[in-house]
């Protein structure tokens, strides 16, 4: 039997982010992993929230080495033997069956929305097994007891409300007495499993399933006839793209369901398809390889781009993808908002909710009066974790609510460009308000905290009944945007192509609450910043 203050569950990046933090808190903290490092993971695609979460947590709990990972060129810098890509934005191209790609001049089945305004400052590509095995060494280094191939059983409450984690690891009883358990084991998880906790599902939200697997030898877009402006036969007005179209999470979407393509820079691409089950039962994706070779047969472009390519690892197939715990804390406990809920891949949401949800657990455990020790009183300990456990599932849900409408906008792409410029205004607005200490700065999710903005995202759902043509549609969008566009999104002129211009931040000053020169000057600030102490 051993004693911790804070056991959590999963070494994943959330796991040892929380418990880094933790330590620096100055909790006892063991961090325990069914598997051993290095090893796969999924969830790779960083975005620039999540960048932002990186840095501030990093300062805020005084975690240096942790810092370079917010951007590519500090992190390629420190960190080169820890692979990662270059996610220099968001790029979609819309799919016929049958039909090769073929840009058009309004670029109406195509969407290039810049994330950041250089390599340097550029959101990355995750190698989860380098990543995950660094921050697992990094925990280790600051005093986390971290022990793998464990075996959990299940969780017990003592007499005096302590839960006991009981397991065995190498064939030995394994038990653990906490004073708090933190679930990071990822969706369908340990307390889900343990606790019984029922899956509350997402209402309204379509079925889906996905299929991924990791590849070397996949082309560039950039260098094919199909997608290449360049190279197309007439002028496009632009001598280029915002930023290359494969240094980005790119996205092939067809009727039903999407790809994703995310290029790292040792070689390996990562690629997977996630669809709706009737998709799904048309190309029997059960069957892995086969049905992902079904799936490309239907889409020429798509096919041509992995002519060559070769999977590295066998194919995985979930048959259910998204999942909602019906509750994400309790007494002595709560899960990462990674193990509480998982949606989809589309827009990169995974790993910004899950920093939000550390920032949110490290801010109860900073709490002066829980510092000392965690939570001693049962009653406390609930009243504590309950807004915790409500914010998680409320991002979750409105995550949900965005992500079926995406679902719904795939048929009529320029709708779905329209939908989706919620999502850039909320990540570009929440982006920069972190940056610029702005007071109007969001606390949840897609900007849970406006309710304005919230109901806008239901009422204008593509999955709903807007029952309004496609150009007034686009122009409501902007319309419901207006106050947190702080990126010119919405802009007809810029047909789908949108680079990051810092001057349509500053134009933006009042709605982020500050003065222009405000702005200016910690935009400088904040961009120029040394990366780490290291
Ligand atoms: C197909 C797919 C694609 C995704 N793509 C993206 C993306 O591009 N961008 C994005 O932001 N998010 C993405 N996500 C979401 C992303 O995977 C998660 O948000 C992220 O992995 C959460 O990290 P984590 O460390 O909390 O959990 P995980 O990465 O799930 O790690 C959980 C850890 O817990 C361990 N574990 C599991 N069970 C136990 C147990 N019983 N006992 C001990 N240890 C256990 C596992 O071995 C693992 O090490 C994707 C998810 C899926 C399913």
């Amino acid at each position: 039997m051993t004693d911790t203050d804070l056991a959590i569950v999963g070494s994943g990046f959330g796991g040892s982010m929380l418990a880094m933090i933790a330590r620096r808190l100055g909790y006892r903290v063991m961090l325990l992993e069914r598997g051993s490092h290095p090893r796969f993971a999924i969830g790779e695609s960083a975005s620039p929230l999540a960048g932002i979460l990186i840095e501030q947590l990093a300062d805020r709990y005084d975690l240096p080495r942790v810092r370079p990972l917010s951007a590519f060129g500090t992190w390629q810098r420190t960190y080169p033997q820890v692979a990662c890509g270059l996610k220099r934005g968001f790029t979609y191209f819309k799919h016929e069956t049958g039909s090769r790609y073929k840009a058009d001049e309004q670029r109406t089945n195509q969407l290039l929305v810049a994330a950041s305004p250089s390599d340097e400052l550029s959101d990355t590509h995750w190698l989860r097994s380098d990543v995950d095995q660094f921050l697992v060494n990094e925990a280790i280094a600051l005093g986390v007891e971290y022990h793998d191939l464990v075996e959990l059983d299940g969780i017990e409450w003592q007499p005096t409300g302590h839960p006991l984690l009981r397991g065995t690891r190498r064939g030995e009883t394994f038990r653990v007495r906490a004073q708090f358990v933190v679930d990071a084991s990822g969706p369908r998880g340990f307390l889900s499993r343990s606790l019984g906790i029922a899956d509350r599902g997402f209402g309204g939200y379509p079925a889906t399933q996905a299929l991924f697997s990791h590849f070397t030898g996949v082309a560039r877009c950039d260098q094919m006839e199909d997608y290449d402006p360049g190279l197309a036969d007439f002028d496009w007005g632009f001598d280029a793209t915002p930023y290359p179209v494969d240094d980005a999470a790119l996205h092939h979407v067809f009727d039903g369901g999407w790809m994703w393509v995310l290029r790292f820079g040792n070689g390996v691409t990562s690629a997977g398809v996630a669809v709706e089950d009737w998709l799904a039962a048309e190309i029997r994706l059960a069957d892995g390889e086969p049905a992902w070779h079904r799936l490309l047969a239907r889409y020429p472009s798509v096919a041509a781009q992995f002519a060559d390519a070769r999977p590295i690892r066998a194919f995985t197939w979930m048959p259910r993808m998204a999942y909602r715990a019906d509750v994400a804390a309790g007494e002595r406990w709560a899960m990462l908002p990674s193990a509480a809920a998982f949606i989809d891949p589309l827009f990169s949401t995974g790993i910004p909710l899950t920093l939000l949800g550390i920032e949110r657990l490290a801010g109860l455990l900073s709490d002066p009066g829980v510092k000392t020790r965690l939570p001693r009183a049962r009653s406390a300990m609930a009243s504590d974790v309950s807004p915790y456990s409500a914010l998680t599932l409320a991002d979750a849900d409105r995550t949900a609510r965005f992500i079926a409408g995406t679902y719904g906008g795939f048929r009529d792409f320029p709708v779905f460009a329209s939908y989706s410029m919620f999502y850039f205004a909320a990540a570009s607005f929440s982006e920069m308000a972190r940056r610029l200490d702005s007071p109007r700065t969001p606390r949840g999710f897609l900007c849970g905290d406006s309710d304005r903005f919230t109901s806008a995202l239901r009422r204008l759902s593509p999955a709903g009944e807007a029952g309004i043509s496609r150009d007034r549609y686009a122009s409501e969008v902007a319309t419901a945007i207006e106050d947190w566009n702080v990126a010119g999104l919405c802009d007809a002129d810029r047909r789908n192509w949108y680079g990051v211009d810092l001057d349509d931040t500053i134009r933006g000053a009042e709605k982020l609450g500050l003065t222009r020169k405000e702005v200016r000057e910690r935009l400088a600030t904040s961009l120029s910043s040394p990366p780490c102490a290291l």
